[in-house]
């Protein structure tokens, strides 16, 4: 999995920012979380290929999260994007996608497949699913993400299957999940030359929250926490007057949670580049893992 990021700024975006969405790539899909004006000239900027989006989840409806979308669907429609694309998202998303629709008369002429978020359905998408959970931004309607690769297969054994006598050219077999037969006709099955199954790789996504034990039970254990960090802590009264975090606070949520690493991001546009490294210090304070600091095209692979 490939998370990069599109836009790194909140509300506003700036010379150095654009707005909030993360493109998550897989081998087989793409999937953007949130997708703020100006969404589609960042991928296109990024050498990343809009056609390969299948999947687009809008966290909450503040505009700076979702007013790309409209402008996504229709340019996807323009380069004939062949299959269909599903939106996740709060329920009031898709009568306002069809509005927009109707009175902008640009029916996309691909498939667009709602789904409205729900705590405790996951949704599949490809050798991964998400998990939905809400979050407290100031008693609007948003939800964390949750992504869980799903269990890799343990790791193959050659000493054992040089034991058995597995030829190498039945061992890819195996390595598939299926039994063979050998020429002595003995059945060796996967399991016999495997490890056990391997956890697979889990991102949670706070989008924009106060603080909350959601993020924390959701993230418990993940190998990425991408949190995030409106101001400093200095502005902390500001941050709960509207919903969001400071960069000690989002450290705090990582080391409740024991994430190996944490990602800071959705700054506010009074901040420039050249103020991240007091983001970092502050988060550091209180989170021993690495602490990442998102600026627009950072990616990182799990
Ligand atoms: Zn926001
Ligand atoms: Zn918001």
């Amino acid at each position: 999995m490939r998370i990069k990021f599109l836009g790194t700024s909140s509300a506003v975006p700036t010379d150095e920012r654009g707005l909030p969405s993360i493109l998550v790539k897989t081998s087989g899909d793409s999937l953007l979380l949130d997708c703020g004006e100006g969404t589609q000239r960042q991928i296109i900027r990024s050498k990343e290929s809009l056609m390969r989006i299948n999947k687009v989840v809008i966290t909450h409806l503040h505009g700076d999260h979702f007013f790309g979308l409209p402008a996504l669907i229709q340019s996807l429609s323009i380069l004939r994007k062949g299959s269909e694309l599903k939106i996740i998202g709060p329920k009031d998303l898709d009568p306002l996608l069809e509005h927009i629709e109707r009175v902008t008369y640009s029916k996309p002429n691909f498939r667009v497949v709602f789904e409205e978020i729900t705590e405790g359905v996951p949704i599949e998408f490809g050798k991964f699913y998400l998990e939905f959970f809400p979050v407290e931004h100031a008693g609007f309607e948003t939800y964390g993400v949750k992504i869980n690769e799903k269990d890799r297969p343990g790791r193959f054994d050659p000493d054992k299957a040089d034991e058995l006598g597995v030829p190498p050219v039945l061992r890819g077999v195996l390595q598939k999940g299926f039994s063979v037969k050998l020429p002595s006709g003995r059945i060796v099955r996967p399991q016999d030359v495997m490890g056990p199954p391997r956890r697979g790789a889990v991102v949670v996504y706070s989008s924009d929250t106060r603080p909350t034990d959601k993020v924390i039970q959701a993230a418990k254990g993940a190998d990425l926490l991408i949190h995030e960090a409106t101001y400093l802590h200095d502005l902390k009264e500001r941050a709960v007057a509207t919903g969001h975090s400071t960069a000690l606070e989002a450290a705090n949520v990582a080391k409740a949670a024991g994430v190996k690493r944490l990602a800071l991001t959705h700054f506010s546009a009074r901040y420039r580049n050249e103020d991240m490294e007091r983001f970092r210090e502050e988060a550091q304070s209180v989170f021993d893992g690495e602490v990442i600091i998102a600026r627009d095209f950072l990616t990182i692979d799990l």
